[in-house]
C-alpha cells in the first residue's frame, strides 16, 4: 500500500513540474513587451519572455530621465555658466569675443561670443542635469541617449563647436585688431 502512494505521489509531483515546464515553454513563443517604468503595468508579471531583445528593442526611456547631454550650438551664447556649476568640471569653453555680427539665438538672444571650443567629457560627468538648469538659452539638454559604448574613453569627449582652430586663430587676430588704437592719417 506505501509503495503504490509513494508512486502515486511521486506522478502528481512530477507531473506539477512538468505543468510549469510546458507553461513557460508555450509562453515562450511570445514576447513581452518593452514598457517604460512610467507605465502603470510596469512591475506586472507580463506573459511571455521577459529577455528583451537589446538593441532591437528598448525599455522606453522616461521624459526626465538624465542621458547623453547635447548642446545646440547655434543657440549657445558662451556664457559659460554651465561650465561654472558643473561639480566635477567636465564642460571646457574656450570663448573669443567677437568683433562682428554673429546674430541671435532662436529665442532671440543676441550673441556676441564665438565657442572656439566647447568639450563636455562624458566620461567625467554625473549626469546632474545642473548645466541643464542654468542654461539660458536652453541649449544644453540631456537626450534620451543611453547607450553610447565606445572602444576608446576619450570618445566620451563630445566637441560641439563647429570652429576650426584656423578659423579660431583668425577670430583672435580681429579681436586683437580691434583693440589696437586707430591711427589718424588725415593730413
Ligand atoms: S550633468 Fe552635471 S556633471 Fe554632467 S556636465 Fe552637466 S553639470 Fe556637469
Ligand atoms: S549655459 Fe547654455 S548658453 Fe551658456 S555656455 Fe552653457 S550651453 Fe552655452
Amino acid at each position: 500500500m506505501k509503495e503504490r502512494n509513494d508512486i502515486w505521489n511521486s506522478l502528481i509531483t512530477a507531473w506539477k513540474g512538468l505543468k510549469v515546464t510546458l507553461g513557460h515553454a508555450f509562453q515562450a513563443g511570445k514576447q513581452r513587451k518593452p514598457q517604460g517604468v512610467a507605465e502603470d503595468n510596469y512591475f506586472k508579471q507580463q506573459e511571455g519572455l521577459v529577455t528583451i531583445q537589446y538593441p532591437r528593442e528598448k525599455i522606453p526611456v522616461p521624459e526626465t530621465g538624465r542621458y547623453q547631454l547635447h548642446v545646440e550650438i547655434d543657440d549657445c551664447i558662451v556664457c559659460d555658466l554651465c561650465a561654472k556649476i558643473c561639480p566635477v568640471d567636465c564642460i571646457e569653453i574656450d570663448a573669443i569675443k567677437a568683433v562682428e555680427d554673429i546674430g541671435i539665438t532662436s529665442d532671440g538672444t543676441k550673441k556676441r561670443l564665438h565657442a572656439a571650443r566647447f568639450d563636455i567629457d562624458m566620461a567625467k560627468c554625473m549626469y546632474c542635469g545642473l548645466c541643464t538648469t542654468v542654461c539660458p538659452t536652453e541649449c544644453i539638454i540631456m537626450t534620451d541617449t543611453y547607450d553610447k559604448s565606445v572602444a576608446n574613453m576619450h570618445e566620451l569627449t563630445y566637441r560641439f563647436s563647429e570652429m576650426s582652430p584656423e578659423e579660431a586663430a583668425e577670430k583672435r587676430r580681429m579681436l586683437e585688431e580691434s583693440k589696437k588704437p586707430k591711427t589718424d592719417n588725415t593730413p
